[in-house]
């Protein structure tokens, strides 16, 4: 269930960290635990178990960090993993982290991890933004009717770290001595204490007694196999299933129902919350939330959510592809120079040629031309959209489309795992996840891949770049173009993912709550330089790991002769009709079928493979302009290298992915086929066109 951070020992105690969806449970344990998980201002995107080491305190302690969730009772698959991680992954205590904006709502789920496990400690999270919204807290008065610690935390600012540490220390050392017990209705209440004696002597660290004998009540879920599966020591397994037989027998005799059994639990939680929260802090002044409001009517109306939508993705790849140029152009002289000063260093070693050609003009090309190429714009886009991410711009992106997506008869927080596409079409799949009904969540996964990752982007402005940019200033051009590459790939994701509800995948739209979460000021400086620095060593390591290789490999292909041909060449004209006919020809489908590892290799695999025939030697972009039209390149071919860019199979890891989370190889074919087929069609369209038209 939970990934183990090498580093971590087995044998430290183990604290769970639980707490709702966007309070900061990532941020707290990446302070305390040096992990890396992605942080945002957007619930639900931790979605699996993760777990570190936290070093701060006096003992090493694992913390693992739970899906978000609003409750335990188990109705999502995020619900079931953070509730049974609590009862059978085998944690000492809890850590709850709470909201400090919105106190009520985290106490409720506080409550109920209490009841499965009273080691707990609550971190009031948020405290500065709570303070800005003039919020004012008491919560000493909150520790003593809680009965366990309280400390207040600002994970962001690295505050209140060392206080939590201490308190699970403490927690860990000795069981607080009268956590509060949440006292339910008098009918409820009787039938769990005839559970109690059955349920003495359970295994520790495991759930309490009390929190079994209430869940013993619910006649949903067979309780007594899972805790026969938990302890093979329980007391006698079926002298338990009896009681619970017989005190749900009563419960209904009382007139409780099943279905207002658990009306019953969760009023009495929801009341419970509102006295503490009233305890806790007093209620925030008027128009603390005025400035959401204004700007979600800015940013989520009809008259201007998508139109500030459009401006905005326009503005932020303007300002990639401008700005982008200048350090590409100082990356590509500077592999130049390394290669010049390698082939020099091999030459003085009396390395044979074929040796320096290998490794100098084959791996360290690819390697510096992924470098110059895909790296700048990466490190410029992924800060911008990080801190658009943080600030809790993405689920309005989601509300915006979500009747779009109603049409499409999908999820609207289908929006959330394609922008995580955006970043990488694998993360995007995980992140499907989030989507509970198993139909959108296949359709979602399928489609992913019609946004373009990370790989995909910088070949996109490179060619729009080249081709297209006209006489017009800085870059607009393509911005506007790439614009609209996107929303064809969006566009795309309608069309298919309706097509998939009306034939294999039939279904009406599920409804769901998409929590608009509230704008937070990101931290500019930290990160920018965080997402460069883990976009940056992210490209170098896909480099070295999958670049380097390809270009040995296209090395080899270009160099060995077969029949008076290079393979590579061979290989190329063996696909040379069906690319013809989608507008492109051999050595560029050639590059994508060799690129398919990883897309950000297919331009520099393309390139080695047009040089392997030619005698230009150099990379950078101006010379890559001629490279290709040498190599018979036009307007036409451009538009449909950009279209199959967009749209081709997904990369390997993608398809793995894909396989991963539906366990199913019908749809990992069809996430390979969708695209593929889309991407043909629409470039044997403009080829054919294009043709008719004598261009
Ligand atoms: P999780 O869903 O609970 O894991 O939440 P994250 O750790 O991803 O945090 C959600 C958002 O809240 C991110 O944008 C964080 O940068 C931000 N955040 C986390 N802790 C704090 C804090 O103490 N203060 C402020 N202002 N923001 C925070």
């Amino acid at each position: 269930m939970a990934r183990v951070n090498r580093a971590a020992p087995e044998q430290a105690p183990l604290a769970a960290v639980s707490g709702n969806p966007n309070v900061g449970k990532s941020t707290l344990v990446n302070a305390l635990t040096g992990l890396k998980q992605h942080t945002g201002n957007w619930p639900g995107k931790t979605v699996e178990t993760v777990e570190g080491l936290c070093t701060i305190g006096e003992e090493a302690i694992r913390l693992a960090d739970l899906p978000g969730v609003y409750s335990l009772f188990a109705h999502s698959a995020e619900e079931e993993e953070a509730r049974d991680f609590l009862c059978f992954g085998g944690a000492q205590a809890v850590l709850i982290v709470c909201d400090g904006t919105c106190l009520e709502r985290s106490l409720n789920l506080a409550l109920q991890c209490l009841e499965i496990l009273p080691r707990a400690v609550v971190c009031v999270n948020l405290m500065d933004e709570a303070a800005r919204k003039g919020i004012r807290f008491s919560l000493p008065a909150l520790q003593e009717a809680l009965g366990v610690p309280v400390v207040a935390a600002s994970a962001r600012s690295r505050r209140g770290l060392k206080e939590t540490v201490h308190a699970v220390e403490q927690v860990l050392r000795e069981a607080p001595a009268s956590p509060l017990t949440v006292r339910y209705c008098p009918a409820i209440e009787r039938a769990a204490a005839q559970l109690l004696p059955h349920l003495q002597g359970l295994p520790q660290p495991g759930p309490s007694a009390r929190w079994l004998s209430l869940r013993l009540l619910e006649p949903e879920e067979d309780w007594t196999a899972r805790l026969t599966a938990f302890c093979d020591v329980l007391p006698d397994s079926a002298a338990v299933r009896q009681a619970a037989g017989e005190a749900r027998a009563e419960l209904a005799a009382e007139g409780v129902s099943p279905a207002m059994l658990q009306d019953l639990l969760s009023s009495r939680l929801v009341a419970e919350s509102e006295r503490l929260a009233r305890i806790a802090c007093a209620e925030p002044p008027e128009g603390a939330f005025d400035r959401d409001r204004k700007l979600d009517r800015l940013f989520t109306s009809r008259a201007t959510g998508i139109p500030v939508m459009l401006l905005l993705l326009l503005f932020l790849l303007w300002l990639t592809i401008s700005g982008a140029n200048a350090p590409s152009a100082l990356l590509s002289a500077l592999g130049e120079q390394a290669e010049t000063g390698l082939a020099e260093l091999f030459a003085h070693l009396g390395a044979p040629d074929w040796l320096t050609g290998a490794i100098v003009h084959g791996m360290f090309r690819v390697l510096a031309w992924v470098v110059s190429v895909m790296l700048p714009p990466m490190a410029i886009f992924f800060p911008l959209f990080t801190l658009l991410e943080d600030f809790g711009y993405l689920p309005r992106v989601a509300f915006n489309l979500d009747h779009l997506f109603q049409k499409a008869h999908t999820c609207g927080k289908q929006a959330l795992t394609m922008c995580m596409g955006f970043g990488c079409n694998a993360v995007g799949v995980t992140g499907c996840r989030i989507i509970d009904s198993p139909r959108e969540r296949v359709i979602a996964s399928v489609t992913n891949a019609f946004v373009p990752c990370n790989g995909k982007f910088p070949t996109l402005i490179a060619i729009l770049t080249l081709f297209f940019a006209g006489s017009a200033p800085g870059g607009i051009v393509p911005a506007l173009l790439l614009t609209g590459v996107l929303l064809l790939g969006v566009g795309l994701t309608f069309l298919v993912s309706r097509l998939l509800s009306a034939t294999v995948l039939r279904g009406l739209p599920s409804s769901f709550a998409l929590e608009l979460p509230p704008y937070r000021r990101p931290l500019v400086g930290q990160t920018i330089v965080r997402s460069m620095l883990n976009r940056t060593v992210f490209v170098l390591g896909r480099a070295a790991a999958v670049a380097a290789p390809a270009g040995l490999v296209i090395w080899l292909l270009a160099n060995t002769q077969a029949g008076g041909e290079s393979l590579i060449a061979r290989c190329a004209a063996f696909l040379d009709p069906l690319g013809r006919a989608i507008g492109l020809d051999g050595e560029i489908l050639f590059a994508f079928v060799l690129g398919t590892p990883a897309n950000e290799i297919v331009a520099p695999i393309l390139a080695m493979s047009y040089l392997a025939q030619g005698s230009l030697r150099e990379l950078a972009l101006p010379e890559l302009h001629g490279l290709l039209l040498a190599n018979g390149w036009n307007g036409v071919t451009a538009v449909c290298m950009v279209v199959f860019t967009l749209l081709h199979w997904p990369c390997a890891t993608t398809l793995l992915t894909v396989y991963r989370e539906t366990k199913s190889l019908k749809w990992t074919a069809l996430a390979f086929v969708l695209p593929t087929a889309c991407g043909m069609g629409i470039c044997f369209v403009i080829a054919a066109a294009a043709r008719l038209c004598g261009l």
